[in-house]
């Protein structure tokens, strides 16, 4: 399957899953564009290594997924969105009677606003093309609780809610909108807390691995980045043509509980 010809938009992409998505799909032959609220030599750098990786155009492009105009912007400034992806966001853990409201507004705005400005501003482009994908990152805790994650929970649930709309309202045409809700999945952010989480409990790296991040995870595996930019591509391809409007767990069993 090659994406060759379409542009790819993935938010909040200079690390983690959203870098394993703009890699798979750049692999696919998708020019993609990337993006975080930052604007080092650093972000550019990565898009020129992407693009020579894999023949493809790749741009930087910052726009702060906190703000409606920046989000509204990034996809103005792209010009082209066949496939938009929807992937920035922020976590903060407090119990609701004491969670900050400027956490809570950061988190509506990242990892739930975001996706309504961008899929907003993309999807005239996409009709005009005749052909797109909206594909949500959002999460177990898009389907499921956990306690102390009030914003991030009701954010990702609220992911999940527009996907079934925007699904809806391109039915008719060969656009597609899929949430997909990974459990835990490998990235530097979630490396970066096991030696912390290892002297705090006098643990070894596998039991923080087993009894404390991948508690609820019954494989008791991480997913990686590159299945889920796997996924992604999936979405993209003929086969997924009829796939839309629903999720993809990616939880090695954490939703089935
Ligand atoms: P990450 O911190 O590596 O990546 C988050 C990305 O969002 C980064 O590129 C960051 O620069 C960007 N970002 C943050 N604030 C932004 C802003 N205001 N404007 C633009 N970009 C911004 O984390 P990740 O684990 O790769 O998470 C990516 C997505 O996957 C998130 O939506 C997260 O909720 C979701 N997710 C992650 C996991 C996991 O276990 N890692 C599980 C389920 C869902």
């Amino acid at each position: 399957m090659s994406l060759a010809g379409k542009t790819a938009v993935i938010t909040g992409s200079n690390s983690g899953i959203g870098l394993g998505i703009a890699r798979a799909l750049a692999g696919a032959g998708a020019n993609v564009v990337i993006n975080s609220f930052t604007d080092s030599p650093e972000d550019h750098a990565l898009a020129a290594e992407i693009a020579e990786t894999h023949a493809v155009t790749a741009r930087y492009i910052r726009a702060d997924m906190s703000k409606a105009s920046d989000c509204r912007a990034l996809i103005a400034e792209a010009g082209v969105c066949d496939i938009l992806v929807n992937n920035a966001g922020i976590q903060h853990v407090a119990a609701i009677d004491e969670f900050p409201v400027d956490k809570w507004d950061a988190i509506i705005a990242i990892n739930m606003s975001s996706a309504f400005h961008t899929t907003a501003a993309a999807l005239p482009m996409m009709r005009q093309a005749g052909w797109g994908r909206v594909i949500n990152i959002a999460s177990a805790h898009g389907l499921t609780a956990s306690p102390f994650k009030s914003a991030y929970v009701t954010a990702k649930h609220g992911v999940v809610g527009m996907t079934k709309v925007v699904a809806l309202e391109t039915a008719e045409v060969a656009i597609t909108a899929n949430a997909i809700c990974p459990g835990y999945v490998h990235t530097p952010l979630v490396e970066a807390q096991i030696p912390d989480t290892m002297q705090k409990y006098g643990m070894d790296r596998d039991q923080v691995i087993r009894e404390v991040i991948l508690e609820r995870q019954p494989s008791k595996q991480f997913a990686t980045v590159d299945q889920i930019g796997g996924i992604a591509t999936f979405l993209c391809s003929p086969a997924a043509e009829q796939i839309t409007g629903t999720t993809i767990s990616v939880d090695g069993g954490w939703t089935a509980l």
